[in-house]
């Protein structure tokens, strides 16, 4: 007899652990399995020194923001983005208040975003005014002033000329998150007490729909190297590099045209504990025209195992890997019929991303240095070191009229009747874990999601359910205050 599951969750980082702790909320009967290929929980993307850390709230990010052709900025997408930050902060405060997170894993960091050039002055001005309209960037602080913007990153400001023009924008409100902490809190209490089945060194190597509309998942035990077969209601693909696979693996209609291109991010990392103290912010510039979202420039301030740090980055490498863990096949295997195409013309189509990656790829460290020494003139190359972060696979989609296009946010599949859902992509990433998770559910679980029953229940963890944080300024006030005292940040 197999293994009967109601939910199966495949790949223990923040995005499984985050399902199934709601699951545990909205249905504590249910019985949930996850498996995880590695023998550690949150060792992939959402590991730390994997990813930047940066709580997007789209307070910094100048991505989230385009300029229209009349002009104008358009602010819907870091409106959704700061309320989405708005509704994990909810979850870790209710997680942290049922003493389910006991570890630190969040804290202040201003957010700035910082450019040089009239042209980009003007557009983060103009930005500034339309996003101060909202309570939720109504703090955000606008500078062209040499002083004040040295009183803000004074570290940044040394050695540089004062008649050099410059437009800074600063959130002091903006926050540094331990992905993994959360992660490996959330998993410990589902396993301390007996809620879920914390599967590690397990690889899912096949899924396979049951008539009764219910999956076979086959695992691999990577120990002993035997294979077994369980059933599960629910399937849920959170494998980050690895879900593209197993979504191909799943046959699912919905899958088919799905084909994703792996980028690896790098960092320089301070490694002098003088300079690391002097910057206390998390500094976005703007990203070169026609490159990724993910490309953009950030000196960091981060605070990982307790300790302070600082990054700058991210600088794009060549990999084959879905994940940074896994196969230089990983890319070649992934190659159907039904996606070549799709993946072709969006080489045609995308010319400035396959710019951007040679141009990256062919770096050298001098080149690399002196992009930093752009944000920071007075860096020092012995103080920098160069290391490897987590994986991205950008995803690539059929399209009728393109042939293929680049999906760059957080794309969500899932079979038409539920049973499955799998996510691909990576941005907004992590920090918007828990709007992903209810847009899943929304997706397959839209009865129950509608009963009084999970609704409680839901509200429990998340006060402002079903309610808008962008029109209602007084309750994004007093909910980023409330969540601030008890996650321990400045309002
Ligand atoms: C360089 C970089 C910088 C980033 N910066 C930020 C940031 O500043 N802020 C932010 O919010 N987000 C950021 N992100 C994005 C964020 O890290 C990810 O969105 C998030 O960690 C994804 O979580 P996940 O659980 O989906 O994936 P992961 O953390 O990668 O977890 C997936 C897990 O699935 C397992 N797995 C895969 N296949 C299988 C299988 N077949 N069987 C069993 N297990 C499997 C893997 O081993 C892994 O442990 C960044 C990402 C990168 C790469």
């Amino acid at each position: 007899m197999k293994t009967q599951n109601d939910i199966t969750i495949i790949g223990a980082g923040i995005m499984g652990a985050t399902m199934a702790m709601i699951f545990k909320k909205v249905m504590p009967d249910s019985k949930i399995t996850i498996y995880e290929r590695l023998n550690k929980v949150a060792s992939e993307s959402s590991y730390s020194w994997n990813n930047a850390g940066t709580g997007h709230s789209a307070f910094c990010e100048l991505n989230y923001t385009p300029e229209q052709n009349d002009g104008s900025i358009k602010i819907d997408k870091a409106l959704t983005i700061a309320s989405s930050f708005e509704v994990s902060r909810q979850f870790w405060a209710y997680l942290k208040d049922q003493k389910i997170l006991n570890t630190p894993f969040i804290k202040t960091v201003p957010h700035m975003s910082f450019v040089w050039g009239d042209h980009n002055i003007r557009f983060l001005k103009k930005r500034h005014a339309a996003m101060i309209k909202f309570a939720l960037f109504e703090d955000m602080k606008y500078s062209e002033n040499f002083d004040e913007i040295t009183s803000w990153v004074p570290m940044m400001m040394k050695n540089r000329d004062r008649n050099e023009k410059m437009g800074v924008t600063r959130m002091q409100a903006g926050t540094d998150v331990n992905f993994d902490v959360i992660t490996r809190g959330i998993i410990d209490y589902l396993d301390k007490n007996d809620l879920a089945e914390i599967m590690l060194n397990h690889k899912v190597k096949d899924l396979k729909k049951q008539k009764d509309g219910s999956w076979n998942i086959k695992v691999k035990n990577l120990v002993t190297g035997k294979t077994e077969t369980t059933n599960s209601k629910f399937v849920y693909i959170s494998g980050g590099g690895g879900s593209l696979p197993l979504l191909q693996k799943s046959g699912i209609k919905e899958g088919k045209g799905y084909g994703g291109f792996p980028v690896s991010g790098k960092f320089m990392k301070c490694t002098n504990p003088d300079v690391i103290k002097e910057h206390n912010a998390k500094v976005y510039g703007k990203a070169a025209e026609g490159s990724p979202p993910m490309s953009m420039p950030h000196l960091d301030d981060r605070r990982i195992d307790g300790e302070d740090g600082l990054l700058f980055g991210p600088y794009a490498g060549m990999s084959m890997k879905f994940l940074k863990t896994g196969s230089t096949l990983d890319l070649i295997k992934s190659l159907r019929w039904n996606n070549i195409m799709p993946m072709l013309a969006v080489a045609k189509n995308e010319f400035g991303l396959i710019k951007y990656l040679v141009g990256q790829v062919m770096q050298s460290k001098k080149d690399r240095f002196k992009f930093l020494k752009l944000y920071f003139p007075e860096a020092k190359e012995e103080d920098w070191e160069l290391y490897t972060a987590g994986q991205r696979v950008q995803i690539m989609k059929k399209d009728k009229e393109k042939g293929g296009v680049l999906k760059l946010g957080t794309e969500i599949i899932h079979s038409e009747d539920g049973s499955l859902a799998a996510l691909l992509g990576a941005s907004p990433g992590a920090s918007t874990a828990v709007t992903t998770t209810f847009e899943i559910l929304e997706k397959c679980f839209a009865d129950q999601l509608e009963s009084d029953d999970w609704k409680e229940k839901i509200k429990e963890m998340i006060p402002t359910y079903e309610k808008s944080l962008i029109n209602d300024a007084e309750l994004c006030r007093k909910t980023r205050k409330k969540t601030a005292e008890v996650l321990g940040l400045e309002a």
